[in-house]
């Protein structure tokens, strides 16, 4: 493997484990990593080396860029790691490269979290019950409109119907409604758009990210949240032009920063095969969020 095409940051970490990484690293530590592309930007090192903190627990979370989805499965046995997450651009891929996968994420085929056991890769994907997680304070909830019909669109979708919740999938181009059409959920395009009622609009593209772009033409968000009750949008710490919008409309909202945490939570209970204690475990996470 070509070293140019993986960067690990190794972070120093001031923890209670005594020591420099490199000796702990030798003995008993355990290792874990985010990997995308970017990765710079991730926030989950933080989280997680915050609970380990909190714990006790002898491990090391980094950020590791990968640039060639064709490296994942050798990079993870390569870095020697227990366990990681797997960011944008890389869920699917992540999926493929497992050797076996675990719950929701057999639907959704798009992986988040990967651990290893007996020298094997499991994939689960944590961002479908972290969403859950995040809009369980709204309450009962009926039907969706999901924005958007990429990697986040298919686990939400899958955790709403787990839930009895119907989705309806809402999409700029037809190209990636097809996956949605196969698995029976009810998928339109913008010009195929027709008034109803949903309970929850949410945002599942990357417009309003980096710009102030709305998800989708504002005829449509406004036809759809008229009626809404509530909004939600996957991009977090930002108030978005979409959820600006939810305002006007007095929807009672959210950003992803909750969908990240509980993705988060999730994945580190599934790293140490241990059922830790998740208030906990989100109070450790929580706090490190706001000590950046
Ligand atoms: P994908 O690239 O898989 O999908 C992007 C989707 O957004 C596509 O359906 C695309 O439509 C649509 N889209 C992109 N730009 C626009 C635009 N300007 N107007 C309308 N539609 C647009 O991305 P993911 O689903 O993996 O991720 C989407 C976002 O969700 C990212 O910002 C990511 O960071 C965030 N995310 C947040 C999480 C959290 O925990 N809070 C967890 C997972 C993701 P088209 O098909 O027409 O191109």
């Amino acid at each position: 493997m070509s070293k140019a095409t993986l960067v690990k940051t190794r972070l120093s970490i001031k923890s209670n484990n005594a020591g420099s990484v490199k000796t702990d690293l030798s003995t008993t530590m355990k290792e874990f990593c985010v990997i995308g592309n970017p990765i710079e930007h991730s926030i989950s090192p933080n989280m997680h080396n915050a609970a380990y903190k909190a714990f006790g627990i002898k491990a090391v979370y980094e950020k590791m860029l990968l640039s060639d989805e064709k490296l994942l499965r050798e990079s993870f046995f390569e870095a020697n790691l227990d366990g990681a997450n797997i960011t944008v651009p890389y869920k699917e891929t992540a999926f493929n490269i497992c050797d076996e996968i675990k719950g929701i994420a057999t639907q959704i085929e798009a992986v988040n979290t990967i651990v290893k056991r007996d020298n094997k890769l499991i994939g689960f994907n944590t961002d479908a019950a972290g969403f859950f997680k995040a809009i369980k304070e709204f309450g009962k909830i009926r039907n969706a409109l999901i924005l958007g019909a990429g990697g986040a669109a298919k686990a939400i979708a899958f955790i709403l119907k787990q839930n009895g919740i119907e989705p309806t999938i809402l999409n700029r181009s037809i190209e990636r409604l097809v996956f949605f059409e196969q698995k029976g959920f009810a998928s339109i395009s913008w010009d195929g758009f027709v008034p109803k009622k949903y309970d929850i609009v949410i945002n599942t593209t990357s417009a309003g990210l980096k710009d102030d772009t709305l998800p989708a033409p504002v005829n449509i968000l406004n036809q759809a949240l008229r009626n809404a009750r509530f909004g939600f949008d996957v991009i977090y710490n930002k108030k978005t032009p979409f959820l600006k919008l939810c305002a006007e409309f007095g929807l009672k909202y959210k950003d992803g920063l909750d969908m990240l945490l509980y993705q988060a939570v999730f994945a580190f209970n599934i790293f140490f095969d241990k059922t830790y204690d998740e208030t906990k475990i989100a109070q450790a996470m929580k706090k490190s969020l706001f000590n950046q």
